[in-house]
């Protein structure tokens, strides 16, 4: 059973009963004789499709917004602005996705070679609840459109959001099977991975669900991509443009009410600029308005589930008993966590060591650029990082001594179609999107002719 609870009015919206191991193969006969039948389908006529399921969701932006407002809490703009980002990339790679798939010629000592790049069947995506549509377009687009299928297996509170995404789908002209959702728990996922109809995973979530999927997907000889979380640096220079940093740092932390692994979770600032910056981050932190995310005026809504708000609090709690101090916020009443800044931060607090997933800002002094970047550095972590500098080439320079799998100078974290996505250290391998993220499933194979 799989329980969907209304975060802010905790209520309970559904209940959906796991699918059985005979539905769950009948899912995999259904998605592998649709990679098979896509074989046969031109890309442009693909393209076409992806359009229309763009159109689809641009027309019930509504439906599905509300859809995942009640189940994970994120405000009604928030979840709007989520789908339209899905609808948008459908677009986006329907245009542009011959150019990746476009097969490569190499020069060797052939009549002529070439790399083509190919589908490989089914690809198995785990997906978490923060982003619900998000995470589960910008994985499926590229890998249907290249000739996978794709088969979901959602968090277990956003299923309403997966039956959705599945009916889209469904009534899409892609053929049946295409792509499906599977109701099942995370400790019953073996005999999926170990199906040969099944060619790939992908895992988006916390680290340790990483480690446990790149396990099971090794003993069966499954590639991964794996986006998992981040403890993401936000560094402040004394040379900075002050008040844009600031505005940037406070949404880029407490957007998605700060669940979102690319948030700013570590802001590093250089001492010089830290009094004036923390003065201008708890204005604007103090100006937010938690609450209801189905209202107009809220711009945060709650934590998505009572226990990671619990969790949250217990950070903040260790945090400030190791002498980080409480700037405002630090309470929470069931999954309404109320934006809370903290200074005097170090690598030895707990809010420094761990990732925080909620809407907790931190603020870490630096001695100078070089110790900016060695606390960037003192994690395990390595998603997204920001930089923030009026100096350009001192951006750049520095850019290439921060261990990330991106660097956004003067701008937010954010994933983007066009961009390749993805992490080192423990935040994962391997990317998403761009012409890197659409290659990850496919067979790159090398073409010979004498
Ligand atoms: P999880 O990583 O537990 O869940 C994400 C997805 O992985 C869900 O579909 C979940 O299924 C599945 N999953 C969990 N454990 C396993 C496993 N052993 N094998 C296979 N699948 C698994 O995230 P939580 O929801 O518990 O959130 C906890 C923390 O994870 C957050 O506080 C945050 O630190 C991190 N996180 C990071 C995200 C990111 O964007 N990188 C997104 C969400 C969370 P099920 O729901 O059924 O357990």
């Amino acid at each position: 059973m799989f329980t969907s609870i209304n975060p802010f009015t905790q209520e309970t919206i559904a209940v959906y009963t796991a699918h059985t191991p005979q539905e769950i193969d009948q899912k995999l006969e259904l998605g592998y004789r649709a990679y098979r039948q896509m074989l046969q389908i031109p890309l442009e006529q693909r393209r076409e499709w992806m359009k229309q399921v763009a159109q689809s969701l641009k027309k019930d932006v509504d439906k599905h917004a509300a859809l995942i407002t009640s189940e994970m809490g994120k405000t009604l703009k928030e979840a709007r602005a989520e789908v339209l980002k899905c609808a948008a990339t459908a677009e986006y790679y329907a245009e542009n996705i011959q150019d990746m798939l476009a097969p490569r010629p190499i020069k060797s000592d052939a009549y002529k070679s070439y790399v083509s790049y190919e589908p490989k069947g089914i690809i198995l995506a785990i997906m978490p609840w923060n982003f619900p549509y998000w995470q589960v377009f910008r994985f499926a687009i590229p890998n249907i459109l290249a000739g996978n299928t794709g088969l979901l297996k959602h968090a277990s509170n956003v299923s309403g959001c997966a039956l959705a995404i599945e009916k889209l789908f469904a009534e899409s002209n892609f053929p049946e099977g295409a792509f499906q959702s599977v109701l099942v728990s995370s400790k019953d996922l073996e005999p999926i991975v170990a199906d040969p109809r099944v060619q790939g995973v992908t895992l988006t979530g916390s680290t340790p669900a990483g480690r446990s999927v790149a396990a099971l997907a090794g003993k069966y000889i499954k590639k991964t991509v794996l986006e998992l979380g981040g403890s993401d640096p936000f560094i402040v220079l004394k040379d900075a443009d002050l008040e844009a940093a600031a505005k940037t740092a406070v949404q880029g932390r407490m957007q998605n009410a700060g669940q979102s692994c690319i948030a700013a979770k570590r802001w590093i600032v250089e001492k010089e600029v830290v009094h004036a910056f923390t003065a201008e981050v708890k204005r604007i932190i103090e100006s937010l308005q938690q609450g209801d995310p189905t209202k107009e005026a809220t711009n945060m809504g709650p934590m998505a589930r009572l226990d990671l708000a619990e969790e949250l609090n217990k950070q903040l709690q260790a945090s400030i008993a190791e002498g980080a101090e409480l700037l405002t916020g630090g309470y929470h009443d069931g999954c309404n966590f109320a934006p809370t800044l903290l200074k005097g931060v170090n690598v030895s607090t707990t809010a420094f060591k761990e990732e925080t997933f909620g809407p907790l800002a931190v603020i870490i002094e630096a001695a100078n650029e070089e110790d900016a970047i060695s606390l960037a550095n003192e994690t395990n972590f390595g998603l997204g990082s920001a930089l923030w500098t009026s100096d350009l080439d001192k951006a750049a320079r520095l850019a290439t001594q921060i261990e990330s799998g991106n660097v956004f100078i003067n701008a937010m974290v954010r994933s983007d179609a066009r961009l390749p996505f993805g992490g080192v250290k423990e935040s994962g391998y391997g990317r998403e999107l761009s012409l890197e993220g659409t290659h990850e499933f496919l067979n790159i194979k090398t073409v010979y002719i004498q």
